[in-house]
């Protein structure tokens, strides 16, 4: 079976749409939390997703959104968002976000946002990190989002943790080593490359993916400015930093 993979659409509607369109069809759809907070489009998101066969586990802004966690935790640009996010979800979108899990697992794949050991805040960027995420787990391939950079650590045969960057059209083998795999971010890349990035997984002939699309920016950044956006939220979409 194939998964589409994904990240951190936070709101961005047209990146998703895009996305979806660039992935074609799969079985099920693997969301890594962050769907609101930054973008203009939170209930259309969410119902963007509501229409696919998939799971989701919950993101910090979707916890900070939700009054899972408090939007005070967060800088003053992602917590002007989050407030305006939080008085723009309508009830049933709130119920669906509030209801997500912290962690899932598809077999033996750990869905999680941040890192394993914590959920919601943990930004896995280096060896180290990856190692004690390693320790603390043991399922053999975990997707992770929440830094918004696609990213694999891998963990060889000496039980050191390497890291590499995936890129555009990449096929990753899944042999055995095991793995902590982000597929970057779909609304809000920070690699510098602005296009929307997404993974797919086949758990058959056992790789994973990975693929960017580029997606109407400036009908993102229109969107953004009518909420009432800061210009460099809305600049730094098309800068994908
Ligand atoms: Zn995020």
């Amino acid at each position: 079976m194939r998964f589409g993979v994904f990240s951190d659409i936070h709101a961005n509607l047209v990146a998703l749409q895009a996305v979806l369109q660039d992935m074609g069809p799969v079985d099920q759809y693997w969301c890594l939390g962050d769907v609101v907070g930054y973008g203009p489009s939170p209930n259309e998101c969410v119902q963007a997703l509501l229409d696919l066969d998939h799971v989701l586990v919950m993101g910090n802004h979707d916890a900070a959104a939700v009054g899972v966690l408090s939007p005070r935790d967060f800088n003053g640009e992602a917590r002007r968002a989050l407030e305006w996010t939080a008085r723009t979800l309508a009830r049933d979108s709130m119920a669906y976000l509030k209801a997500a899990p912290e962690q899932l697992t598809r077999g033996e794949i750990l869905l999680v946002h941040g890192s394993p050991r914590e959920p919601l805040w943990e930004y896995i960027t280096n060896v180290e990190q990856a190692q004690g995420n390693f320790a603390v787990t043991e399922n053999p391939y975990t997707f992770i989002g929440h830094t918004h950079v696609p990213l694999v650590f891998l963990l060889d045969r000496e039980g050191h943790a390497l890291s590499g960057t995936p890129e555009d059209g990449m096929l990753l083998r899944l042999a055995g080593e095991r793995m902590l795999i982000n597929p970057g971010s779909v609304g809000q890349p920070r690699d510098g490359d602005p296009r929307a990035s997404y993974a797919i997984v086949d758990n058959e002939q056992m790789h994973v993916e990975f693929h960017r699309v580029e997606y109407d920016i400036p009908e993102t950044q229109s969107a953004m400015k009518a909420m009432g956006a800061s210009p460099w939220l809305m600049e730094r979409i098309a800068y994908g930093r």
